[in-house]
């Protein structure tokens, strides 16, 4: 199935690839409800799962459904042995799907186990009208290429009009081996790999032409797993526009689910037109995600936990001060050669946010260079936030401390940038003067452990500014403490969107829409 231009509405869609809402529900007008708002959320069809249905009598029923969908109606009858509800016996479900064809489906879906006697049973019985999808479903795994393939010539043997094959993600890179089969299939194919390491295979199916891709009505009310929702299909991802030649983005991390920066990118591509997708990438071997995925189209990635020292063993070239910090946040490929170039861009962002805060404080004012100079600046972690803030610390002269849960880690970090290590213990009663700055580099406090912190808030009242790098909540309990202890805040979003800006650029080579990018992160945030 290729993909073609097509024009819809003011924009241009770059792709043919449908959006299918599954309609779940116990009864007759709440799927009637459930279709309408398909129909206003922008669907293209429907996908009536009658084996949901208490007291389901098929004429009367699918005359209704059917006749009265706002939408082209595809017609699934699962039985509990493929992942359904329907608990009946074969021959009644195999006459309602022919019901269903000869009330007017436009297509119903029939699973490989049971098609060769679905197909003898409506010879000569089947209305010219309606598509007949043959589906496997693997609940467990994805299975190779070949066996794929395999799979696939057995449902084209049935005479199936639409190829469905579902598999299950253990791993990101397990969507690759159904895009590798889809864009070799001579049939429509809809290609899915569910759980949450397979959304990327929902979300490109635009990109590799697949025939449809599912969106639920509401988050979690899912058919399937890892299932986004429409909205998130066509406002978040701009999946209209996704095409053949769209490039891929992604923020690379494990766990991912939290992460706002598919919120930031998308919208900023959009507004910008340019031609790129941002996914969140649940990723548990960095090395593996690149290998398999190393075509052209993938050419930009955010690294966040606990990545950012996995990916920079991954690149190429490393930016010399990325290579300082021993941590990359952003991988891009250089289009003339493929190669993996890292950069730390946290760095910049983290220590523009600490120093405008502090350019705010009065003790500050009049001063020219850095206001970091000088001032006794604690970092606590000595993962990759924690190498780039000790690191850009060090580089705007101020004397670094770093505290870490892992005490060796500090000392490694504290003797690169010719600083003191203290345990997280010391916290507590290390105030060797006032006036001091404390960084938060770690993910302590962070969704959904809001109520952690790692320093008492007593100890907060030797700081004059405290800043976190954590930007989900924004108001953490570290910062509300200091607030409350009378330091300045300098919040993660700050950090966040700083960095965000540089990203952008160095994806797009267009300058950032800061301005809108801020406005979408206040929205998100
Ligand atoms: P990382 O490389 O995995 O490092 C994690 C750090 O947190 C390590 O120092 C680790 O200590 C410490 N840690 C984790 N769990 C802990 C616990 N239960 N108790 C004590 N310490 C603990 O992660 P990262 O990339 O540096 O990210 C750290 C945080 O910064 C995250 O919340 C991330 O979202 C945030 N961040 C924000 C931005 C932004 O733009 N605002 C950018 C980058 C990162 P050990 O060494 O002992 O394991």
């Amino acid at each position: 199935m290729g993909t073609s231009e097509l024009e819809v509405g003011h924009g241009v869609r770059r792709n043919s690839t449908l959006v299918c809402v599954p309609i779940m529900a116990e009864s007759v007008d709440e799927m009637l409800d459930q279709m309408r708002k398909a129909n206003e959320l922008g669907a293209d069809l429907v996908e009536i799962r009658i084996d949901f249905l208490n007291n389901f009598s098929p004429r009367q029923d699918l005359e209704i459904l059917i006749k009265q969908s706002p939408l082209p109606a595809l017609i699934t009858y699962r039985p509990v042995w493929e992942g359904g509800q329907y608990k009946g016996d074969e021959i009644k479900r195999r006459e309602a799907l022919l019901m269903a064809l000869e009330v007017g489906a436009d297509y119903i879906d029939i699973e490989l186990k049971v098609a060769h006697e679905f197909f003898n049973f409506i010879q000569g019985k089947k209305p010219e009208k309606g598509l007949i999808i043959v589906s496997s479903h693997n609940y467990e795994n994805t299975p190779s290429v070949e066996e794929i393939g395999d799979l696939v010539a057995k449902i084209q043997a049935t005479t199936a009009d639409i190829v469905k094959i579902a598999t299950t993600a253990q791993d990101i890179t397990d969507s690759a081996r159904i895009f590798q089969v889809l864009v070799h299939c001579e049939l429509p194919f809809i290609g899915l790999v569910m759980k949450e390491k397979g959304l990327i295979s929902r979300i490109l199916s635009a990109k590799f032409g697949g025939y449809l891709t599912f969106g639920s009505l509401e988050a979690g009310v899912v058919s399937a797993p890892g299932q986004p929702t429409i909205k998130d299909l066509l406002d978040l991802y701009n999946f209209r526009q996704i095409g053949p030649d769209t490039k891929v983005h992604g923020v690379i991390g494990n766990p991912i689910g939290h992460s706002k920066s598919p919120h930031l990118y998308n919208a900023a591509f959009k507004s910008v037109g340019f031609n790129g997708i941002y996914i969140p990438l649940l990723v548990d071997s960095v090395e593996n995600f690149l290998n398999t995925y190393s075509s052209p189209d993938f050419v930009g990635y955010s690294y966040t936990i606990p990545h950012k020292e996995n990916g920079l063993k991954c690149c190429d070239e490393v930016d010399p001060v990325a290579k300082a910090i021993g941590a990359i946040s952003c991988m891009i490929r250089r289009p003339t050669d493929g190669n993996l170039i890292g950069y730390n861009v946290d760095y910049l962002g983290a220590i523009a946010a600490i120093e405008d805060g502090l350019r705010e404080l009065k003790s500050t004012n009049g001063l020219s260079g850095s206001p970091l100079a000088g001032k006794l600046f604690v970092v606590i972690g000595a993962g990759g936030a924690g190498k780039a803030l000790a690191y850009g610390g060090k580089e705007k002269g101020a004397r670094v401390v770093i505290a870490n849960r892992t005490y060796d880690k500090a000392k490694k970090l504290a003797s690169k940038v010719g600083g003191e290590a203290i345990t997280l213990a010391e916290l507590e009663n290390f105030h060797p003067e006032d006036d001091m700055i404390l960084a938060n580099a770690t993910s302590v406090g962070m969704k959904p452990m809001i109520d952690d912190t790692l320093i008492p808030k007593k100890a907060l009242k030797h700081y004059s500014l405290v800043f976190d790098a954590i930007y989900t909540p924004k108001l953490t309990r570290l910062l509300r403490e200091a607030q409350e202890s009378g330091a300045a805040v300098v919040y993660g979003t700050e950090m966040f969107i700083n960095q965000a800006f540089v990203q952008f650029e160095k994806f797009t080579g267009f300058p950032a829409p800061k301005q809108l990018m801020w406005d979408v992160l206040a929205r998100n945030t």
